[in-house]
């Protein structure tokens, strides 16, 4: 698509590490989020709509009947992650996490786990659970939420946790030879440009392997949704989040892997900006500006 050309994508890694391309599968395992369930609060963050995590095949099914349906829609021969991406994919007790993770890597053709979580919700004995998928030979992905490293910013979407929190966790897992992939989100309330390049420093400094790239979307039955409709929201224009993200992209080093520089979503689910519905716009756009600009890592120094 072009982007590999500029980008050290999750896809480029894959194919270098296993020399061919390895698809995700999502996984909705029935965990829940404390910041939903009422441990932190019930409201969630404000752009969260849980209904907007991949729900394919249900929750109601196991965690391997999900796997055998998603490798059954790809067809033969290829190769897998289980991706844990519904909810707070660590926030449960020890046991039941380590039956949901077995169950995934017991699949055949599944090659590792990527699991999806808050910086909260990492205890040092699931940190080591992963990593004992990891020296089994497993690709293993820690996916940590943090969105903003700003505070203030972490409080207005009612996140429940603040950038310390990332931090401890990120060096905890680094420092047991974890993979970190960092998803962020550009264009939250009170955020523009200057706050994104903040973010992305921060976040480097720490030490980070991989990053998701993301524009605030608004979608129903969110926080934001309401925030939006009594016009108490401004989003981002797609021009901006083109910018943003192609300049976020050339101040990164070529060894951290981007898993993905966009998202979109579609109607009715997104409300706005109505650009996010386009799969390939902003894509496109942040392939342009690098192909004009430079690629990753290209607006380094040193
Ligand atoms: S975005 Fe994640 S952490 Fe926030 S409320 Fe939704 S499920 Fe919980």
């Amino acid at each position: 698509m072009g982007l590999d050309k500029y980008v050290h994508t999750l896809g480029n890694y894959m194919k270098g590490q296993y020399g061919s391309k390895i698809h995700k599968l999502t996984i909705d395992a029935s965990f829940t989020c404390p910041n939903r369930d009422g441990s932190l609060g019930r409201g969630g963050c404000t752009f969260c709509n849980v209904s907007s995590f991949s729900r394919e095949f249900g929750s109601q099914k196991s965690v391997a009947e999900q796997l055998a349906q998603g490798k059954q829609r790809r067809g033969e021969n290829k190769r897998y992650m289980a991706y844990f991406q519904a909810y707070t994919s660590t926030y449960d007790e020890y046991q039941v996490l380590k039956r949901r993770y077995q169950e995934a890597v017991t699949v055949s053709d599944i090659i590792g786990l990527c699991v999806g979580t808050r910086p909260d919700c990492v205890p040092d004995d699931v940190l080591d659970l992963l990593v004992e998928y990891q020296q089994q030979g497993m690709e293993v992905w820690l996916e940590l939420g943090l969105q903003s490293a700003h505070d203030a910013t972490l409080k207005r979407i009612n996140r429940g946790h603040g950038w310390a929190e990332y931090e401890d966790t990120v060096r905890r897992a680094r420092a047991r030879g974890l993979k970190v992939c960092t998803h962020l989100i550009m264009g939250l309330p009170g955020e523009g440009a200057e706050e994104a390049f903040t973010t992305l420093d921060k976040v480097l400094e720490v030490g980070v392997d991989g990053l998701k790239l993301h524009p605030l979307h608004v979608v129903q039955n969110s926080t934001m949704a309401k925030q939006l409709a009594a016009g108490r929201l401004a989003l981002m224009q797609a021009d901006a989040y083109m910018d943003i993200a192609a300049e976020m992209i050339r101040r990164t080093p070529t060894s951290v892997i981007y898993h993905r520089v966009s998202a979109y979503a579609k109607p009715p689910e997104l409300i706005a900006p109505e650009w996010c519905s386009d799969k390939w716009l902003a894509l496109n756009g942040i392939i342009e500006r690098l192909k004009r600009d430079g690629g990753q890592g290209s607006a380094l120094t040193n």
